[in-house]
């Protein structure tokens, strides 16, 4: 037998893109389904940007670069976090990676020994708590409401520290709520972070632009700058920029970690592709008009699908604060149909008898839940919605 490693065996492969391959398999085989399961913006990556990439290839930046990323883009990444965040980095607290993923994954293996414990508030990105089993740490699930809007109190995450806490991962805007935390539910997670300095902070600011609260975009640095020598702030292109394909994401931390994620990325990945590199600093430096219309567009989505979801049987779902996801619960859908006892297998049914695919929330560890994504069409939200009330009526 071929053997495999417990650490391989510890994980299970990204749900979300599961997902994906099923209701592609199905279209495959000519079926019409409708996919609300895509994790990418539904836009084409903006011309400009495009065009600082064949200048690139052209300029034959197509060699290695820099293991942690070009000097250009960093200092794009350093103005970027200057100007958007009010934040101060040196070139060494800062690594470029091939997408935000793998920022988080050479966190994970630069700071946690076994059974080092790290605390996630539940429904969360996929990704987090298989990538601390693969760095061998272990995922601490905080489970959050819609009374609390999915976010964490300050006195849960107080109950949750020991002393082998070692991260507390934070995702705002969040994918799969949608919801943000305000300054002032930051400022309250920074009173507890302040009185345990044993535990570092990443903050995960991937949907930053993709926003509708009103209010300027926050971290939990800018609520509590305190934190600041155990803070990692992580973001990328992909969702902003619709770059799901490029490959770029960015840390910015303390530069001891930073200079052992970069050790990890030399051994595994290096640099990041030298063209994308290019491309992510034509979008950080370039005109920022292109993100509004994504988010315009984005939000009125949004509207339209919270009411349309909220008028459906055993369907009930918050407006969010941004992203391209919502996440209603369905827990009365659940309930009311015949042969269905979990989200996973109302998802299943309505991905074979409606022909429209979503993500159960128990993938993000919210049972009862679905996430839709709507970096879609109105054309196709419309339809799906059409589906899912013949489908549950
Ligand atoms: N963080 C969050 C919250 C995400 O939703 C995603 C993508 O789905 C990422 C990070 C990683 O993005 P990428 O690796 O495509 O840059």
């Amino acid at each position: 037998d071929l053997q495999l490693s417990s650490r391989v065996q510890a994980i299970k492969p990204s749900p979300t893109l599961a997902v994906t391959n099923k209701a592609a398999e199905l279209r495959a085989a000519g079926q019409d389904i409708i996919g609300l399961g895509a994790g990418e913006p539904d836009f084409d990556t903006p011309e400009h940007i495009k065009v600082a990439a064949i200048e690139a290839i052209r300029n034959g930046q197509t060699k290695y670069t820099a293991v942690d990323g070009t000097p250009a883009l960093k200092k794009a990444i350093i103005a970027k976090f200057k100007r958007d965040n009010g934040l101060e980095y040196e070139a060494n607290q800062i690594l470029v990676s091939s997408g935000g993923k793998q920022s988080f994954f050479n966190l994970a293996l630069a700071i946690l020994n076994p059974g080092d414990e790290v605390i996630i508030p539940a429904p969360y990105w996929v990704s987090y708590p298989d990538m601390v089993l693969v760095a061998e740490g272990k995922p601490v699930i905080l489970e959050t409401s819609a009374e609390t809007r999915f976010k964490i109190t300050a006195q849960q995450l107080e109950q949750a520290i020991t002393e082998r806490t070692r991260l507390f991962v934070i995702n705002s805007p969040s994918n799969p709520s949608g919801m943000a935390y305000s300054l002032d539910e930051l400022k309250a997670l920074g009173e507890v972070l302040k009185r345990h300095p044993h535990v570092m902070v990443a903050t995960d600011d991937m949907y930053e632009p993709i926003l509708w609260t009103g209010k300027p975009f926050c971290n939990i640095l800018n609520a509590c700058p305190e934190l600041y020598d155990r803070t990692f702030v992580l973001n990328g292109v992909s969702k902003a920029y619709s770059m799901t394909g490029w490959r770029i994401g960015y840390a910015a931390g303390p530069a001891r970690v930073i200079g052992a994620m970069k050790k990890i990325q030399s051994q595994s990945t290096s640099n990041p592709c030298s063209i994308s590199q290019a491309a992510a600093a034509a979008a950080l430096e370039g005109d920022q008009t292109c993100v509004g219309e994504m988010v315009k567009a984005f939000r009125e989505r949004h509207d339209w699908l919270v009411s349309a979801l909220n008028e459906l049987p055993g369907v009930a779902c918050l407006r969010g604060d941004g992203t391209f996801y919502v996440f209603p619960s369905f827990q009365g859908a659940i309930e009311a149909t015949d042969g269905v006892g979990t989200d996973v297998e109302l998802a299943e049914k309505l991905l074979s008898d409606a022909g429209v695919a979503l993500v159960p929330g128990s993938a993000f560890g919210a049972p009862g839940h679905m996430r839709l994504s709507f970096a879609t069409s109105m054309e196709n939200l419309e339809k799906a919605v059409a589906r899912l009330r013949n489908a549950l009526a």
